[in-house]
């Protein structure tokens, strides 16, 4: 199993943004998957399970089986560094994406979704890789929630999902989400998205643990 560097680029602050690629050489086509991390800088548990999750594959190849797997391990290295939740200018990349639903947002409080749709850097990359790689499906990971959030048509894989970790369905986050990425993807593009909300608190160790079976599903199913 090579697991390559497909693509990268620079952050505002000239940290590498990374999308990795693992495939088999089997010569048969399956699904193409997307998985990110590190969303948000001060939710950095995600990137611990990728990390994790490539070492699974590499061990095991035939996890992903005919499926392209593709991989952000950390969508907002800058926001990581500084421990915050956007990125290095403050823009929420979650609320940065152009949805029908986008409205003028506070731009001082912690959902600042930016002066324009896609202004920043990390936005666009995600938005390219999806124009040019169509996913099947997509995960993204965030916390503190303990919980499996979906938009577009992705009830099946949270319910499978939920009953491999624990952690409750939920459908609605709870707040409205103008800009996200799952509307962005699930709701105006109909590709089946899961947030995959962490504890975040507690152990990173434990919430692999309790993933890993949900992960290795996700990735072959
Ligand atoms: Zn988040």
């Amino acid at each position: 199993m090579n697991i390559i560097t497909e693509k990268e680029i620079n952050s505002p602050k000239g940290n590498k943004i990374r999308l990795l690629k693992a495939e088999n050489p089997t010569g048969k086509t399956g699904e193409t998957i997307l998985m990110i991390g590190v969303f948000h800088g001060d939710e950095p548990e995600g990137e611990y399970l990728i990390d994790n999750l490539i070492k699974d594959i590499g061990e095991n190849p035939g996890l992903i089986g005919d499926n392209r797997l593709l991989i952000i391990p950390c969508l907002n290295p800058d926001g990581k560094l500084q421990n915050i939740r956007g990125n290095s200018n403050g823009i929420d990349l979650n609320r940065n994406f152009p949805t029908q639903n986008r409205r003028k947002c506070d731009q001082d409080g912690d959902y600042n979704c930016g002066e324009e749709p896609a202004s920043e850097v990390e936005t666009m990359f995600i938005i390219d890789i999806v124009k040019e790689y169509e996913p099947a499906r997509i995960l993204a990971f965030h916390s503190p929630y303990k919980v499996v959030n979906y938009d577009g048509p992705a009830d099946k894989i949270a319910e499978n999902m939920s009953k491999l970790n624990g952690y409750p369905v939920q459908v609605d986050i709870g707040y409205p989400t103008p800009g996200s990425f799952g509307t962005y993807a699930g709701k105006e593009r109909n590709i089946p998205i899961i947030t995959l909300e962490l504890p975040g608190t507690g152990n990173v160790e434990t919430m692999w643990t309790e993933n890993r079976k949900a992960l290795h599903y996700f990735i072959s199913c």
